[in-house]
């Protein structure tokens, strides 16, 4: 059992980031944007580009958190499906939500093209392979109710579902041509680089430790500077920490963790996701997985809360290829890398007017590449003053998750308890032959 030497991939291939530094006396803009992620970046892009005095504060450096290390999986829609948005919601709200969030993998794969960031953008569809005939029903409602509302989604037999992965291990699933794949973190670096540009702040290592009600609007303070603006965004989700106790308590972090095999040797290359999809399987505990731009696997799961990883925690992960390409045996493994995902209790991401002047966009529940993006863009319109029925999205009132001190323990057994269910349900199954 070895401790793992914690890097990720994308901290290699990534182009550097853009030039910063430290929030260093007292300053004045009109909207700060707390945390630089998808998020914040996105709304500070957005409201640069409409003409803002913007400035971003983040506690380290850009993309350093979530942004910079998810699996670069852009995806379409929520965990809901769309009738069932239509039923939360109602028929207009409804509509126009399922419509908000089929385009949200369109919105950033133009914010992209619009700004030339380069991030190693491949737009031929996201997978979702079923894990066991079970999972296919609901796929297929999946697959309809999206097709009814002209979205490109299909469900796709197990033969072809076997040539889209390479693995023998599905029996067919859900083929979503909307989505696509980044390298994360540079997609994180273009949005500051682009940020910069349109005539943005940003400050890095500058975490603001408290926000004070002043004169007209708002206060950030950090450790060396003072920042003043009428508006404020906060855009921290998962890491939201101790700067609003009751933000926090919104979501429920949970660790993603994901490693990254040496390059798969180029007779095999051709094989494994040959078109370029990114997959997210049906098991509890889902895999998620994609190749990069040097011809690496990349495979997520739930993760561990070990502050120093060994190769046992790393154990599901090496199982989980093992088990989805047995033909990649004997390559080895040279990054390993994890984050917090920030989870809701209704698995819908929020937006909330925290006060008159205060918005905050989080919990996006492990589909945050594309769906981030588009909080920015929303919170950027509501600080413009879109009103609700502008916007096309709600917005909720902050309810804190009850019993919300406890979560962590939570999301420890239930991870095991959902690990063990799908041990469980491999063994009582044939592999699909
Ligand atoms: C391992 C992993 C894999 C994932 N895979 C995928 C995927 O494939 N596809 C997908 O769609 N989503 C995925 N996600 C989710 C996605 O990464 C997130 O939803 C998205 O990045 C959220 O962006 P954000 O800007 O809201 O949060 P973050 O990127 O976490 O940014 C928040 C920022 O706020 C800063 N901050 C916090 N407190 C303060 C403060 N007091 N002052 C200043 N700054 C502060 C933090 O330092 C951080 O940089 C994954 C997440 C993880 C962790």
């Amino acid at each position: 059992m070895t401790t793992l030497a914690l890097q990720s991939l994308w901290s290699i291939t990534a182009p550097p980031a853009p030039p910063s530094s430290r929030l260093v006396g007292a300053r004045a803009a009109e909207v700060i944007v707390i945390g630089g992620g998808y998020t914040g970046l996105s709304a500070a892009l957005h409201l640069a580009e409409a003409g803002r005095a913007v400035v971003v504060l983040e506690s380290d450096d850009i993309g350093v958190r979530a942004s910079g290390l998810n699996g670069g999986q852009v995806i379409a829609g929520v965990k809901h499906d769309p009738d069932q948005l239509q039923a939360m919601f109602g028929d207009d709200l409804g509509a126009r939500y399922a419509r908000t969030v089929s385009g949200a993998p369109d919105e950033v794969f133009e914010l992209i093209a619009r700004l030339g960031i380069h991030c190693d953008v491949v737009r031929t569809g996201w997978l979702q392979p079923a894990d066991s005939p079970a999972a296919l029903p609901p796929l297929a409602a999946r697959a309809e109710q999206w097709r009814r509302r002209g979205a490109p989604v299909e469900l796709v037999a197990r033969e072809a579902m076997r040539e889209l992965t390479g693995s023998q291990r599905y029996c067919g699933g859900l083929f979503d041509r909307r989505g696509g794949t980044v390298q994360p973190l540079s997609y994180a670096r273009g949005l500051a680089q682009a940020l910069l540009r349109a005539g943005g702040e940003l400050f890095t290592r500058s975490p603001v430790l408290r926000l004070a009600k002043i004169a007209g609007g708002f206060r950030a303070e950090t450790p060396e500077g003072r920042l003043s603006a009428a508006q404020v965004i906060v855009a921290t989700n998962a890491y939201t920490g101790q700067l609003n106790a009751q933000l926090r308590r919104t979501v429920v972090p949970v660790p993603s963790f994901q490693v990254a095999t040496a390059p798969i040797p180029a007779q095999l290359r051709a094989t494994i996701l040959p078109g370029g999809q990114a997959a997210s399987d049906t098991c509890r505990l889902l895999r998620y997985f994609r190749t990069d731009a040097s011809g690496r696997l990349v495979m997520g799961t739930r993760g561990t809360f070990a502050a120093a990883p060994t190769t046992h925690d790393a154990r599901h992960h090496y199982r989980a290829v093992s088990e989805i390409y047995p033909q990649l045996a004997g390559l080895g493994f040279e990054y390993h890398w994890g984050g917090f995902v920030a989870m809701t209790a209704d698995h819908l991401p929020h937006l909330h007017e925290l006060a008159p002047g205060v918005l905050a966009g989080l919990g996006y529940n492990g589909r945050g590449v594309a769906m981030a993006t588009v909080m920015g863009r929303l919170l950027a319109q509501r600080a413009l003053g879109a009103a609700d029925a502008e916007l096309g999205f709600p917005v909720s009132a902050v309810r804190p998750i009850r019993l919300h001190a406890f979560s962590g323990l939570g999301v420890r057994a239930t991870i095991q308890y959902l690990r063990l269910k799908d041990s469980l349900d491999r063994l009582g199954r044939r592999p699909p032959g």
